[in-house]
């Protein structure tokens, strides 16, 4: 990449000062499961119309954006989707993205199915860490909530591979939806202690327009704190870093640490440092957002570098996203939330 004027785009910092230093790439729309709080069955059904092939940013594209990103400040990358797991040869973008001296953090976060068969790869090509989605280990809980009838077995036999791999920190996701996995987490919390693994609960996100969320299906993170807590005492733990979206707390027995992703009750917009490319190539500045700033259009008709910086770092300079903390104002004072945000798969959470 060219160095002349870099440094007029250099670690932008946007409408509330916050610098630009994650980056969650959605490699794909497509998911093996169809979790309602996510992708519901009934709306992303077999006629149900995905990206065509033509729109999703292929590896070079997605590479190309990367450096640019890094050459910005970026320095955390996430592969997300959909699931990343289905998008076809996925470790050689792994390796492609690993070869990029910037990138210091590149993780994935996957619902678990496939990883028994790509763990091994995915180190190979580059991957030092991951995340899992596991909701539940109760079978009925987990197939009610990947809306595929799914047991867990696939996933636990996913996270042993993955260890046995190498890949290190685990973290395993699970969102908490009131009435349907709260009375499991104690388990799932009892299950991973003392297995080096990091367990984060994640509050109900009013993510997409298809959930069907409000409020009283959030179990805020205190309250799960507590459940834990009474049967396996937990202290609180100062953050590893500026922006780290997870609440942390560590077992007094000293067998590791819990998460709580707290994004509904207490919203952490203020250390908001990522951005998200969306499997079609927009830059999406907020996990709530109604839209985003096409890139694929400008780099396919021949952008040069220099222009892509100017739109991105033009782009992050005007954030002036909160939603979070935007939500809490207007579920008080009744105004409507907005009608039209773009979907978790599309950009990954
Ligand atoms: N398919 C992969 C997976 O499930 O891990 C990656 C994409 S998924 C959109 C990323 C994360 O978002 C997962 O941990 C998932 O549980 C979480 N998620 C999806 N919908 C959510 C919602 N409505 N509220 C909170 N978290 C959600
Ligand atoms: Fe798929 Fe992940 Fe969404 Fe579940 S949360 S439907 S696994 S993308
Ligand atoms: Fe960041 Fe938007 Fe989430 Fe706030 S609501 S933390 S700005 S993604």
């Amino acid at each position: 990449m060219a160095a002349t004027n870099l440094s007029q785009h250099l670690n932008p910092v946007d409408q509330y000062q916050r610098p630009l230093r994650d980056l969650r790439i959605s490699v794909t729309d497509r998911c093996n499961f169809r979790c309602p709080y996510c992708m519901p069955a009934e709306v992303y059904g077999e006629r149900y119309k995905f990206l065509p092939r033509a729109e999703i940013l292929t590896f070079e594209e997605i590479t190309r954006f990367t450096r640019l990103f890094t050459s910005l400040g970026v320095s955390k990358i996430r592969l997300t989707g959909g699931e990343p797991l289905i998008r076809a040869d996925l470790s050689q973008l792994i390796g492609m993205l690993s070869a990029i001296p910037e990138v210091e953090d590149l993780t994935l976060t996957t619902n678990g199915y496939l990883l028994e068969k790509f763990a091994d790869q995915l180190v190979d090509a580059g991957l030092r860490r991951i995340t899992v989605s596991l909701d539940s280990l109760d079978e009925d809980v987990y197939k009610e909530m990947n809306g595929r009838n799914f047991g867990t077995e696939n996933v636990l036999k996913g996270i042993a591979a993955a260890e046995k791999a190498g890949l290190s920190p685990i973290k395993i996701n699970a969102v908490v939806e009131k009435g349907v996995n709260d009375h499991t987490l104690v388990d799932l919390a009892k299950h991973f202690k003392g297995s080096g693994h990091i367990l984060r609960f994640i509050e109900f996100m009013d993510v997409g327009n298809l959930n069907g969320w409000n409020m009283d299906k959030v179990v805020p993170a205190k309250d799960i704190i507590s459940a834990i807590s009474a049967e396996l005492p937990l202290e609180p733990v100062d953050p590893n870093y500026l922006g780290e979206v997870a609440r942390r707390w560590r077992y007094a027995d000293g067998e590791g640490e819990i998460g709580v992703i707290t994004s509904v009750t207490e919203p952490f917009c203020g250390d908001c440092t990522r951005a998200r490319l969306s499997t079609d190539g927009k830059l999406v500045t907020c996990l709530f957002a109604e839209d985003g700033t096409d890139l694929r259009g400008p780099m396919r008709s021949g952008a040069s570098d220099e222009e892509l910086l100017d739109l991105i770092s033009g782009t992050w300079r005007g954030r002036d996203d909160q939603y979070s903390v935007e939500r809490t104002a207007m579920l008080k004072s009744g105004i409507e939330r907005p009608a039209k945000k773009i979907e978790m798969y599309q950009i990954g959470g």
